[in-house]
């Protein structure tokens, strides 16, 4: 390689927003045939809000918010942020945390005002005893809408679930299409549910989708489709998404994006939106015929 074109390439790039950290990066670039994208924050906004309240067990739309907006203070999840962000708009005072803990890619749990209080995931919920069933058909309409269901407990029982939306960045499908037209394949990741996840990808075209992943599993499904010969992009942003952007061939992370997932990527796009993605295939291309 003559190190000469790739550093105009570099150069280039960098005049687009297009941040290359690792030359081989650059190079791999054009090579790329299987785009793994992440879904919170990378094709969508990655700020949620809360667009509906459903109580169970004779709780109040408040009550439920308050309760669980308490406990998800201490978080920096997105998920917990519009949580907290919706108690504030309706003026909730929140209660005394005594106790609480945030187990990755499933939720909140902790003492609030005294009361147990847990937020998350209907497995996680399930996975401390507390019973869903009366919520699913609600929960799975919500999902169907693309929104993604919290579900609140209160002192062991079911006491709501929380519709958050997020919106698909605006940039979103001109540059999946842009990428599909060059035949890449593109795959979403999520940790979020099956049916919130297929709405989303359903509106973007995209038909491959690997949802309810726990974050320190999502760099298994990247190494899973280079053992199947792919060369692999993933773009990501989260914390979360940090092994899986080192596991992949060309790992790109969203400026807007953390600390730990622009350390671990080759790329950022420092605009936070995938039309650099394709871009950034381009001048692969363009200095890597320089170079041959
Ligand atoms: P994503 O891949 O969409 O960024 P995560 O892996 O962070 O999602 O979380 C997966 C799921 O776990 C979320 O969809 C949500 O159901 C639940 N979850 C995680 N953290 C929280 C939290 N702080 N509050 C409520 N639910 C959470
Ligand atoms: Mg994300």
């Amino acid at each position: 390689a003559t190190p000469m074109s790739i550093m105009v390439g570099i150069g280039r790039g960098a005049q687009e927003g297009i941040l290359v950290r690792n030359a081989e990066a650059l190079e791999r670039m054009e090579k790329v045939d299987t785009l793994v994208v992440d879904k919170t924050g990378t094709l969508t906004e990655g700020r949620p809000s809360v667009t509906q309240v459903r109580t169970f067990g004779g709780y109040g739309e408040d009550d439920v918010l308050c309760l669980a907006a308490a406990l998800e203070q201490a978080s920096e999840h997105p998920l917990a942020r519009a949580v907290v962000a919706e108690a504030q708009r309706r003026d909730l005072a929140l209660g005394e945390v005594t106790e609480a803990d945030f187990p990755t890619g499933k939720g909140a749990q902790g003492q609030v005002e005294g009361r147990r209080v847990l937020v998350g995931s209907a497995g996680f919920l399930e996975e401390n005893g507390i019973a869903t069933d009366a919520a699913s058909e609600t929960a799975e309409a919500l999902r169907k809408d693309g929104a993604t269901a919290i579900f609140v407990a209160l002192d062991g029982d079911l006491g709501g679930v929380l519709a958050l939306a997020d919106t698909v960045k605006e940039s979103t499908s001109d540059a999946l299409a842009a990428l599909r037209a060059e035949g890449l394949r593109v795959v979403m990741l999520t940790g979020d549910n099956a049916t919130t996840a297929t709405a989303i990808a359903g509106r973007l075209g995209i038909t491959e989708v690997e949802a309810e992943v726990l974050p320190d599993r999502k760099s298994e499904v990247v190494e899973r489709l280079r053992a199947e010969g792919r060369v692999v992009a993933m773009a990501g942003d989260g914390v979360n998404d940090a092994p899986a952007l080192a596991a992949a061939d060309v790992g790109i992370a969203m400026g807007s994006g953390s600390d730990v997932a622009i350390e671990s990527a080759g790329i950022t796009l420092l605009t936070g939106d995938l039309t650099g993605l394709a871009r950034a295939r381009t001048l692969s291309g363009k200095v890597m015929a320089n170079i041959r």
